[in-house]
Formats: structure tokens, sequence, C-alpha cells
């Protein structure tokens, strides 16, 4: 049983040596307790943020602790009677090949209806942050203009589409490459989309939003999102859901001309997904049903093997993945 374990805090970008993996017995389930194998694993943005000894929403990676993070598996050995062997489970200790956990920490997934992958995707966690962004946080209305950034990402890729789905007049997109900008517009429906790295970011977003964008899905802060700021209409909402071209920066000297909240009255809310739980059963009904009339297309991106979780972490971080990362530890 292959398990990563945290080495050492990187101050920048996280290289290999932060990161150890050990092999160990595989574990036995003890009353009320089932045995998983891990088929996929999530790698996610957040992570980065765990590796810091800061104190936050979710608790830091410890040096010499084991790694966590949400992952599918197929039930191998049971002491529970709500939990069959054979049962795919979703549940928070990734980063390892095998785990024991208690009964009451998973939740059985329906493998037949979607792919374990979606259940960390279209259907999981990065489903709901994009549907709760956009629709609660940033209130978005039909006839919206629209902007999300990240927007080749897993929240990125849903945000957009949902917003099309749900009637915004105008979508547009930034990503890292010119390959992922051509898919935002030919495969996921974006109206229009620029490759931030050509630069000239406030021009680039100006030409593609002439009247100006209403709602603004943040999901990499910095220069894009002072950029937004220019072009946000009188009343404008910006949904704060990630910041990653700060992540890597500790000295990032943040974001200038705020001022324009002020005198555009716009609002600007970061947010969390794990206060917007409630909203978890509208989401997968409205998603399920987007799916099944293939009105949404699914993006993502598979690493294969455990000892390649930290390379398809690193690669999420440097815009390496179309879609959800995943990493694939088993062939089931
Ligand atoms: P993604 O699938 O979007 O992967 C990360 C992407 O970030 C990369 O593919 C890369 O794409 C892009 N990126 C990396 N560096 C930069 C940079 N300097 N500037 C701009 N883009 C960059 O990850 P997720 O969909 O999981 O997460 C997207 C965002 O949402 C993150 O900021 C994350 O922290 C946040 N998040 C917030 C949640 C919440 O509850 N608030 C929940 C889940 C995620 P590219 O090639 O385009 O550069």
């Amino acid at each position: 049983n292959r398990v990563w374990y945290l080495a050492a805090r990187p101050s920048g970008f996280p290289s290999e040596s932060d990161f150890e993996l050990r092999e160990e017995a595989v574990p036995q389930p003890g009353p009320g307790e089932v045995l998983v194998r891990n088929d996929v694993m999530s790698v996610d943005p957040a992570m980065r943020g765990r590796m810091n000894d800061v104190p936050s929403y979710m608790p830091p990676w410890q040096i010499g602790a084991p790694l966590d993070g949400g992952a599918v598996g197929t039930v191998v050995a049971s002491d529970s009677p709500d939990v069959k062997v054979g049962d795919s489970v979703l549940h928070g200790l990734g980063w390892r090949e095998y785990v024991v956990l208690d009964a009451a920490r998973v939740r059985v997934v329906d493998t037949a209806a979607a792919p374990a992958s979606a259940y960390l995707g279209v259907l999981g966690m990065p489903g709901l942050t994009a549907y709760a962004g956009l629709l609660d946080v940033a209130r978005m209305r039909p006839d919206e203009t629209v902007f999300v950034s990240g927007a080749a990402g897993a929240v990125g890729s849903l945000a957009g589409q949902i917003a099309r789905l749900r009637g915004a007049r105008v979508v547009i997109g930034s990503a890292g490459s010119p390959e992922k900008v051509r898919y935002l517009t030919e495969e996921l429906g974006f109206d229009a989309a620029f490759n931030y790295r050509d630069g000239d970011i406030r021009g680039q977003l100006k030409r593609l939003a002439p009247d100006g964008i209403d709602v603004y899905f943040d999901n990499v802060g910095g220069e894009q999102l002072e950029a937004a700021l220019f072009r946000m209409n009188l009343h404008g909402r910006i949904a704060v859901c990630g910041m990653i071209s700060q992540y890597n920066t500790p000295d990032a000297t943040g974001i200038r001309n705020l001022t324009l909240l002020i005198s555009k009255r716009l609002t600007m809310q970061g947010f969390l997904v794990l206060d917007h739980w409630s909203r978890r059963e509208a989401f997968q009904e409205e998603m399920t049903g987007w799916l099944r009339e293939g009105r949404v297309t699914v993006a993502e991106t598979f690493v294969d093997g455990i000892d390649k979780a930290v390379e398809a972490f690193q690669g999420l971080l440097r815009g390496a993945n179309l879609g959800k990362m995943v990493v694939r530890l088993s062939d089931a």
C-alpha cells in the first residue's frame, strides 16, 4: 500500500522533494469500518494552501503525516451493515492506494450512472463550486454578460457552461494556451475566449466585452481581476472563487484600482463551497439532467499511477490539465 506523506513545506512552487511516497501494510477494517481500494483521486489547487503552516478553513498538512483529499474507491472488505463489498464510495482520504474508514465517513456513489471521476468533478465539489458561485454568490441573471477566468479548468469549464445553460447573453473565458482557448469556443460553447499569456489582458477583455461585464467568476485573481474591474458594468458582481495566480508567490503585491468597486457600485464576494452544501441536491438534479441531455461537455485529464500523483499536482498548478485533473490508481 503506497501512501504519500508531506516531507517539507515549499515557499514557492512545490517540488518533488516536498513529498515522500512510503510503502505500508494494507490496513484491516475494525467494527463499523470499511477497507477501500482507491480507484481515482483528486488533486486540487487548494492543496497548495494546505502545504503552508497557516490556519485556514482546512487544516494544514503536517510534515511526516500522510496527505489527504477527495477520492473514489471500491469497498473490498466491510464490517458495516451500511456499506457492501463492491460499493463505490466517495471519501476524503486520497493520496494512498488502500484506506480504512469509518463507514459513516464514506458516501456510496452510483458508478453505473456516471464514472467514478465524475464525483470528483462535474457531479462533485468543483461542479457545486461553479453552480453556487455563479447562481448564488454572483446571482447571475439571464441576458447578462459573464466572464470566467481559469475557464478551461474543472470549476471554470463548468461555470461557463452553466452560465450559458442558465441564459447568459455572452460568456467569455480566459485560459493559458491557444489550444485551451480554442477548446472553450469550439467545444464548450463559450462565445469568446482569450489567452492571458498573450499579454495586454485589459485590451483583450475590452475587445471581447465591448459592452462590459455583469458577472465575473474569478478563479485566478491578480492581473485578470484588475482587468475585470475596469470592464465591470455598474452594479456588477464578482464571485471570488480562487486566486491561483497568487498561490505560489507568497510576496504577491495584490491588485490595484480597487476604488473601481466604489464608483461602479460593485459587489465582490469571496466564498467557499463548503458553505453551500445545502445546494447539493438542487445542483446534482440539474447537472444530471444536463448530462443526460448531452448539454454539458465533461473535460477531464487523467494521470495514471499513485507514483505520478505529485507530478499531476504540479501539472495542475502549471496548467497541464484540461478540465478536472484526476489521478487514476486502478483500472476499475
Ligand atoms: P483547475 O482545474 O482550474 O486547475 C488550475 C488551473 O489554473 C490550471 O489548469 C491553469 O490553467 C490555471 N493557472 C495556473 N496558474 C495560473 C496563473 N498564474 N494565472 C492564471 N491561471 C493559472 O482547478 P480547479 O478548477 O480545481 O480550481 C480553480 C480555482 O477555483 C482555483 O483558484 C481554486 O483554488 C478555486 N476553488 C475554490 C473553491 C471554493 O470553495 N472557493 C473550491 C474549488 C476550487 P491555465 O493553463 O489556463 O493557466
